[in-house]
């Protein structure tokens, strides 16, 4: 019996489960369509090397033989969504039988199970084996759990897959974790590696047409346009990154540099989303270069745990907790997002660089994300769903299983605690201690109150004073309280009018 076999714009991997059998006769559905261009306005790099990965990836596929039906965007035909091109090719087809590997996202994950329904096809959805922990293993390693925490998920993951573990069992090194070694500030003189680019290819230079012509209005520059569309692009980096770049990716993963966008980071996140690289082979491909020492322990694990560890545990976070992850708001935070997250002015130069990054590249890198966007938006309690919708529009590596656990359970603490132990909140001083961002910024992170104090700073006391209910017993903050008890009443009242002068500002568009 023939089937058809769909293929979403982040399965472009050849060993995707819908794949695994495929057979004469079958033909592979792949489509650009509006609805998931468009369900947030997402960066126009983002839909480019996505459309461009997609066009190469069908290519690959046709030349091996196998049946393709690619709809283009523009095509005339193209009716514009998942549920509707599924129909529409199972009819022209003649196709009951679909298969498909399980989505990203909880809302294609509904979509999918209505087509039974709603088109009367059989619908086959297989798990998405190239996460290292299927939805369910996770589900039982949570199971009856008071706490859930990354460190111990990782161990069990380090030692289920075997990587940098010593044949006695024990984790190589004598540690699981050396973050320790990993949180240097910024060395004077820190920059950016070189990094490989890819010439264009007709599919890109046809992709960046389109794009440029149908969703220039979206936030965010597409050109110059740097990443790799294809797999063997993508190895390239890989290759690349691991032989110059992760050395030294443990000891600065913290650190924020003036122009610097992306550092010792991989840059590979988009790639692994999409599917052109797959988390175990970057996995043992680290472990092997330390191995053959090309690179040091700290940097290796560091890398590894971001990928072995971080990334799985959010995804099964993610399918754990929805559809009600979504709705949780544990500050009930609704302060409308200011414009410059959109690019507006501000003077916060730590704001404005990130902002700028994201702008021209799709990306910032993990610590701005947090440390800079996320923790301003924590502590002035912007939108939870503003918050996440910029999050998940705003960067090419943005799907919803990875983005909601970050943005509201790791930079929000939106879960109440379920994803972190407790807020990343941090005040000016951190920011001045971990970037050189302070030096050139109309604020001061030495002052608290006045007209030139970092706004962070104010911000950050206000948040645990106006959060105390929820907070205090958190057994995480011991000194938090503490000393804001031990601050004069004047003070207290000095800071909280800071505050207020802030979002004053903010409201304005004068901060
Ligand atoms: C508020 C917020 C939103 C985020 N949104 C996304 C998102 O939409 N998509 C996304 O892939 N990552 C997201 N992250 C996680 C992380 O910031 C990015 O994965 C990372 O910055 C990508 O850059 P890189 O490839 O250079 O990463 P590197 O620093 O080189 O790290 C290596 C790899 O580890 C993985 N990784 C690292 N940290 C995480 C993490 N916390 N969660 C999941 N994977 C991780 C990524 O695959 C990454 O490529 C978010 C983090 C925060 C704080
Ligand atoms: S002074 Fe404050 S606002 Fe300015 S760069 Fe430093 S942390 Fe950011």
């Amino acid at each position: 019996m023939s089937h058809l076999r769909l293929v979403l714009a982040d399965q472009l991997s050849e060993s995707l489960s819908a794949l695994a059998d495929v057979q004469a006769g079958d033909t592979i559905l792949m489509c650009e369509v509006m609805e998931e261009a468009t369900y947030v306005r997402h960066h126009p790099k983002k839909i480019a090397f996505l459309f461009a990965a997609m066009r190469h990836f069908a290519a690959e596929l046709s030349d091996r033989g196998l049946q393709v039906r690619y709809v283009t965007l523009t095509d005339p035909a193209n009716t514009g969504s998942l549920t509707s091109e599924v129909a529409r090719a199972a009819t022209e087809l003649g196709l009951r039988q679909v298969i498909v590997t399980e989505p990203g996202e909880y809302r294609v994950s509904r979509m999918m199970q209505s087509w039974h329904a709603i088109l009367g096809l059989d619908v086959e959805i297989r798990s998405d084996d190239r996460f290292l922990c299927a939805i369910d293993r996770f589900a039982r390693w949570a199971s009856g759990k008071k706490q859930l925490r990354m460190e111990y998920f990782y161990r069990e993951m380090r030692k289920a897959y075997h990587i940098l573990i010593e044949p006695d069992g024990t984790p190589t090194g004598g540690q699981w974790n050396y973050d320790k070694e990993n949180r240097k500030p910024p060395a004077k003189g820190l920059v950016s590696p070189p990094r490989i680019s890819h010439p264009p290819s007709a599919i890109l230079q046809e992709v960046l047409a389109l794009v440029g012509t149908r969703f220039s209005a979206h936030f965010g520059t597409l050109e110059p346009f740097h990443f790799a569309v294809t797999r063997t692009q993508a190895l390239v980096e890989l290759d690349d990154f691991i032989a110059r770049i992760l050395p030294h990716f443990g000891d600065y993963q913290d650190a924020m540099v003036q122009g610097e966008a992306f550092l010792n980071h991989s840059l590979l996140s988009s790639y692994i989303n999409a599917g052109l690289l797959l988390p175990l082979e970057i996995c043992r491909k680290a472990e092997a270069a330390y191995r053959n020492n090309r690179v040091p322990l700290n940097a290796a694990e560091g890398f590894i745990r971001q990928i072995l560890g971080w990334r799985e545990y959010v995804r099964g976070i993610y399918w754990l907790m929805m559809p009600d992850y979504g709705e949780l708001n544990f500050f009930d935070a609704k302060r409308p997002l200011p414009d410059f997250y959109w690019g507006g002015n501000t003077a916060m130069a730590c704001i404005a660089e990130a902002v700028a990054h994201t702008r021209d590249h799709a990306y910032s890198h993990h610590i701005q994300r947090l440390m800079v966007t996320g923790n301003f938006a924590l502590i002035a309690g912007l939108d939870v769903k503003q918050v996440q919708d910029w999050y998940l529009s705003v960067y090419s590596d943005a799907y919803e299983w990875v983005e909601m656990p970050n943005t509201l359970g790791m930079a929000l603490f939106g879960d109440g605690g379920l994803l972190g132990s407790k807020p990343y909140a941090a005040s000016g001083k951190y920011i001045d201690k971990m970037s050189n961002y302070c030096g050139g910024c109309r604020y001061n992170p030495q002052e608290m109150t006045g007209e030139t104090a970092c706004p962070f700073n104010a911000l950050y006391w206000d948040f645990f004073a106006r959060n105390r209910d929820k907070l205090e017993a958190n057994q995480r903050l011991p000194f938090v309280y503490s000393t804001w008890d031990k601050f004069s009443p004047d003070r207290q009242a000095g800071i909280k009018n800071q505050a207020a002068s802030v979002f004053n500002r903010m409201a304005q568009g004068t901060l």
